[in-house]
């Protein structure tokens, strides 16, 4: 089964995290605290770019969120994807009409305590759907990917659309809404107002209905409860906070983009995360696809993609290529002496014996076929690889396996040579049955041997077959 997000146990590391980022908060808003009416200087280009980033983010959390319903059909994901586009949305309207940023007063002639009021709608939109999403935690997975898009895509057109309406109601009824400042824009009023106390309850509610219901055990959970702590910090400076651009009111914006990103990171880091599984399981996928399963060298469709380029390359540029076929003596006899498993385990060696004998990072030993191994030797003159043939000879007979006919006490191989030395800018199939050639020839002289692809024994060779046909 998928394992999603909202079941991820959240690592020590990331509890370690997430406990440094609450306890840095905390102390910034209770160092800042008793100071929280302090009027610090009006900085014009602050407002612009907190409001910018904190939308873009909840934009941003919104979208990540989104992809993780429409990749585990879990409605707890859309319906969290639901907040923050309720968030980023009424953030939005939020910059627009907050005054000095876009106009002296904001955007559609809005009031003096719009951006308060579309505020208050953003702190409560985000804490009340949070908390509905809790309630959707245990809903199975929506299988069907029609009614998956169906039902998340109006979830989020809910939101996007509420959030619009009640933004504009609040640009709209801008006279007839409840004075929630004085008139010099002070927010001294705001701590005694009791629909601003109730936008700091249900922050406080929210945060701890998550915290009693999640017991914050996963990653998603733990970064939940930073992002609806550091909102209801927000809202708590911003009561005390007494005017815009105090020290109250600076350190409740931080404190709002701390909840902004919260979420984000996380998401941020688990999609790189994901990545990088992804990444290693396509390598280890792919190495096991051209692996043979049985003794682990690589596999026939390895060799038949690999070989030609490797000839190719080595006849453009006038290099020695070497090839060996190896197949083993007297099988069938194994076989049918010890059984098959036997027969399984003296490949596995044999080929374990093969690979043991190379020493070059572009050799390579591919099983062919049956018993039958194939030796890749790009770079390697006749000399040298005839020498390679000879020790991987030797190595398997004096591994010793047991062998039952009568004059060969062990299991032993032949191998046919051939070199491009011998046959300039031959074609891959040219030189694989030279190749072939040279291994009847070495089971023809007796087995056990090894036989290369000279064009006088080739010939010698062809002409014994010729006659062995007739
Ligand atoms: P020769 O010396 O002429 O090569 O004789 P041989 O018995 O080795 O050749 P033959 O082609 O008659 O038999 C090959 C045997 O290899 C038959 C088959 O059962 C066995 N074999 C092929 N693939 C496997 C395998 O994956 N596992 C096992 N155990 N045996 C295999
Ligand atoms: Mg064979
Ligand atoms: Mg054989």
């Amino acid at each position: 089964m998928q394992v999603t997000l909202i079941q991820v146990p959240a690592s020590k590391e990331q509890r370690l995290t997430a406990a440094i980022a609450v306890a840095l908060m905390l102390c910034v808003a209770l160092y800042v605290w008793p100071c929280s009416t302090v009027q610090a200087t009006a900085e014009s280009p602050f407002m612009p770019i907190f409001a910018t980033s904190v939308t873009i983010a909840e934009g941003l959390t919104g979208f990540l969120l989104w992809t993780q319903y429409r990749v585990s059909g879990r409605i707890v994901f859309a319906a969290l994807a639901c907040a923050y586009a309720f968030t980023a949305v009424a953030a939005a309207f939020h910059l627009a009409v907050y005054p000095g940023v876009f106009a002296p007063s904001g955007l559609f002639e809005a009031g003096r305590q719009t951006a308060i009021w579309i505020w208050l709608l953003w702190r409560s939109g985000y804490a009340v759907l949070t908390a509905l999403a809790l309630g959707t935690r245990k809903w199975p997975p929506i299988q069907r990917i029609e009614q998956r898009r169906l039902r998340g895509g109006s979830m989020i057109a809910l939101s996007i659309g509420l959030s619009l309406v009640l933004s504009l109601a609040a640009i709209a009824a801008r006279d007839r809404l409840p004075n929630l400042v004085s008139s010099t824009p002070s927010y001294r009023h705001l701590s005694a107002n009791p629909i601003v106390l109730s936008v700091w309850a249900i922050c406080l509610a929210s945060l701890l209905i998550h915290v009693f219901v999640t017991r914050v055990r996963t990653l998603m959970d733990l970064w939940l409860a930073v992002a609806l702590l550091a909102g209801f910090i927000d809202v708590t400076l911003t009561l005390g906070s007494g005017a815009r651009y105090s020290l109250g009111w600076y350190a409740a914006r931080i404190a709002s983009m701390v909840s902004a990103n919260a979420v984000l990171g996380m998401l941020m880091s688990e999609t790189s995360r994901t990545y990088q599984r992804l990444a290693d399981a396509h390598r280890a996928l792919k190495e096991l696809s051209v692996r043979d399963g049985l003794t682990g060298v690589f596999n026939r469709a390895y060799f038949d993609e690999r070989y030609p380029r490797e000839l190719a390359l080595a006849n453009a540029n006038g290099n020695p290529f070497s090839l060996l076929l190896v197949d083993v003596d007297h099988f069938k006899n194994y076989n049918d002496a010890f059984g098959h498993l036997a027969g399984d385990e003296c490949l596995r060696r044999i080929a374990q014996a093969l690979n043991g004998a190379l020493s070059r990072q572009t050799d390579f030993v591919a099983r062919y076929g049956g018993e039958e191994f194939v030796v890749v030797l790009p770079g390697c003159d006749p000399e040298a690889s005839l020498a390679i043939a000879e020790r991987m000879r030797r190595a398997i007979a004096e591994m010793e396996l047991p062998a039952i006919r009568a004059n060969a006490h062990h299991v032993t191989v032949s191998i046919g040579h051939a070199s491009n030395r011998f046959h300039p800018r031959a074609p891959p199939a040219a030189l694989l049955a030279s190749a072939d050639a040279a291994l009847y020839d070495a089971k023809a002289r007796g087995r056990n041997r090894v036989a290369n692809n000279r064009e006088e024994e080739l010939k010698d060779s062809f002409d014994r077959r010729q006659v062995a046909a007739r």
